[in-house]
């Protein structure tokens, strides 16, 4: 019984993401859906990449959290159009409340729309959002094992941002074993290695991000 009344929300989901997903479509743009657990660095990689992409590409966010507006303001600080959406506890973002954030954006004059999602490593991989592509964060203070551990999130992502390289030094986590294991289970991911504190590294991430929606 249960089983059934979660697949009938996820249907629901389902349709709710593709009327999302027309509503980009028809307004030109390319949406990214940032996964990670808590702390990895998604709201550090957006401020540099606002600031990377700037002149390049009409940026908007949408940001989940729990609780709190921290993340919206440290965006909105940039000058680019931000929403904030608190979950109220739910523990990933689903498409209604990405159709319900839309109005409070100018979708017209955006190109790439970045939804940060809430930091988690479970489900927010499993809700269809609307979105072009998922992009997955995962910093080596996290950890090696976490491909192998939370498999959907890596295969269900387009690319992979190792993240705070520049604390290699002070961690056990090895680079390598996060690329193959993730390369395993996701032949085709796009891994790029940065630290969103230091700005080191991102260049590949802006070069690929300026390709999305031409
Ligand atoms: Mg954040
Ligand atoms: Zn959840």
């Amino acid at each position: 019984m249960n089983i059934k009344v979660v697949s009938r929300i996820l249907e629901a989901n389902d349709r709710l993401a593709e009327d999302n997903r027309k509503i980009f479509r028809d307004s030109n743009v390319y949406v990214i859906n940032l996964m990670s657990a808590p702390g990895a660095g998604k709201t550090t990689l957006l401020e540099r990449t606002v600031s990377g992409l700037s002149g390049k590409k009409k940026i908007g966010v949408i940001e989940g959290d729990i609780a709190t507006d921290s993340d919206a303001q440290r965006i909105a600080a940039l000058g680019v159009p931000v929403v904030q959406i608190n979950t109220g506890g739910a523990c990933h973002l689903d498409a209604n409340m990405i159709r319900e954030a839309l109005s409070g954006l100018p979708l017209k004059d955006m190109e790439l729309l970045f939804i940060e999602n809430v930091g988690n490593l479970v489900c927010p991989a499993e809700f269809d959002i609307g979105e072009n592509e998922k992009v997955m964060i995962l910093s080596v203070t996290e950890g090696d094992d976490k491909p192998l551990k939370y498999p959907l999130m890596f295969e269900r992502a387009s690319a992979l941002v190792i993240n705070k390289i520049d604390l290699l030094p002070f961690v056990d986590a090895s680079v390598q074993k996060i690329r193959e294991d993730s390369l395993r289970l996701n032949p085709g991911m796009r891994i790029f290695e940065a630290s969103a504190k230091t700005g080191s590294g991102l260049q590949p991430w802006f070069e690929w991000l300026n390709q999305k929606g031409k």
